[in-house]
C-alpha cells in the first residue's frame, strides 16, 4: 500500500557523494512506490548556521537543483522549503508545550553534536529543541514512514513519543505511529578517511567540475602499508577500494587483483576511480547545468511544492487546533 513518506535535508552547503549514495539514490526508489514529501529544512539549517544565515538562500537553490538533477520528480513528489509552510512552526509550538525537557536533554545525537562541533555555539534553546521541530515536520503530513540511517533511530522514537503523548493528553488517536524505513546504504568516508563532512573539507561535491573531481580523488588516503609500487596492497583497508565498490563495482575484482599483486600504483588506481566517478555523475551534471540556466523553473517547482504541502499542513493544523483549543 502507498504510504506517505517524509524526508528532508538541511541546506547547510553543497551536496556531496555521501548524500547521493546515502539518501538520494534511495529517494529515487521511494518516489516510485510511495507518496513522497521532500523538504529543504531551512529552519533546521538556521539552528546551526545562524551566523552565516545569508548563505542559506543560495544553499536552498543549490539543493533544489541537485535534487531535480538527480531525478527527484516534482510531478511524483512534493518538493518544498520548510519555512514556506509556517504550519511547521505552529505544530512545533504545540509539541514543545507537551515535550518534557528530559527527553531532549537525553537525546544522544544532541549530546554528540555538542561534543563534536566546535566551530559553532550550539548551546541554544532552538538547537536543544530540534527534535521537536523534526517531529512537527513528520506529523504535519501524517507521514507513515521516514527513511533514515540507524543513527537516527532515536529521533523517530522521539517523534513517536511526542505523538503518543499528544494523543494521551488530548484523549485522541489523531497521530498514528510512524515507522522508520531502515535502508542499507553504503557508508562512504571522506577523502582523508574521516567522516565525510564539509567542515572537514574532505568531500567530492556533486557540482564539482570533472577536473576538480579527478584532482580531489587523487588526494585520497590509501593503504598506509603500501609504500612502494612493488608492495602488495590491502584493498579491504583502503578507502579507494570502498569507493570502487560503490561507483564502479564492475571493476572491483580487477582492483583487488592489481592491488594485492602490486600490478598498478595507487596514483593510477585513483586516476581510474576519479574518471569512473566523473562518468557516474555525467548525466546528473548535464541536467544540473541545464537547470542552472533556468532557475525560474526551480522556483516554480518550489512554489508548486509549497502550495501542495501547505494544503495538507493547513488541514492538519486545523484539526490539531480543534483538538487542543476546542475550536
Ligand atoms: Fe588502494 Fe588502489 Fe592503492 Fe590498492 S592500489 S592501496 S586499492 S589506491
Amino acid at each position: 500500500m502507498k504510504k506517505t513518506v517524509f524526508s528532508a535535508m538541511r541546506p547547510t552547503g553543497k551536496l556531496h557523494l555521501g548524500h547521493l549514495v546515502g539518501a538520494l539514490d534511495n529517494w529515487l526508489e521511494l518516489q516510485e512506490k510511495h507518496a513522497c514529501i521532500f523538504s529543504i529544512v531551512d529552519w533546521h539549517a538556521l539552528m546551526s548556521e545562524y551566523e552565516q544565515s545569508t548563505e542559506i538562500a543560495e544553499n536552498i537553490m543549490d539543493m533544489a537543483l541537485d535534487w531535480m538533477a538527480c531525478g527527484i520528480d516534482p510531478e511524483k513528489s512534493i518538493i518544498f522549503v520548510q519555512s514556506h509552510v509556517p504550519e511547521h512552526l505552529e505544530l512545533q509550538m504545540i509539541l514543545a508545550c507537551i515535550t518534557p525537557l528530559g527527553w531532549l536533554e537525553r537525546n544522544p545525537t544532541y549530546k554528540e553534536q555538542l561534543r563534536e562541533i566546535k566551530t559553532r555555539d550550539l548551546q541554544t534553546y532552538a538547537f536543544l529543541g530540534y527534535p521537536v521541530l523534526q517531529a512537527a515536520d513528520i506529523l504535519l503530513y501524517k507521514a507513515g514512514a521516514v527513511p533514515i540511517g540507524e543513527d537516527q533511530l532515536p529521533h523517530i522514537e522521539l517523534t513517536r513519543e511526542m505523538a503518543r503523548r499528544f494523543n494521551h493528553i488530548y484523549k485522541t488517536d489523531f497521530f498514528a505511529d510512524c515507522e522508520a524505513i531502515l535502508t542499507e546504504t553504503p557508508r562512504l568516508l571522506g577523502l582523508d578517511g574521516r567522516k565525510m563532512s564539509k567542515s572537514y573539507k574532505n568531500t567530492v561535491n556533486l557540482s564539482d567540475s570533472p577536473q576538480e573531481i579527478v584532482r580531489k580523488v587523487k588526494t585520497m588516503f590509501t593503504d598506509p602499508k603500501r609504500i612502494k609500487l612493488s608492495d602488495p596492497g590491502h584493498p579491504d583497508k583502503c578507502n579507494v577500494y570502498s569507493y570502487y565498490k560503490v561507483f564502479s563495482p564492475q571493476r572491483a575484482d580487477d582492483v583487488h587483483q592489481w592491488c594485492t599483486h602490486a600490478q598498478k600504483g595507487c596514483t593510477e588506481c585513483k586516476t581510474i576511480l576519479g574518471e569512473a566517478i566523473v562518468d557516474r555523475l555525467a548525466d546528473f551534471q548535464e541536467k544540473r547545468n541545464d537547470l542552472a540556466k533556468c532557475k525560474e523553473r526551480v522556483r516554480e517547482v518550489l512554489d508548486h511544492g509549497q502550495k501542495r504541502a501547505q494544503k495538507i499542513a493547513r488541514e492538519t493544523m486545523g484539526q490539531v487546533k480543534e483538538i487542543v483549543f476546542g475550536r
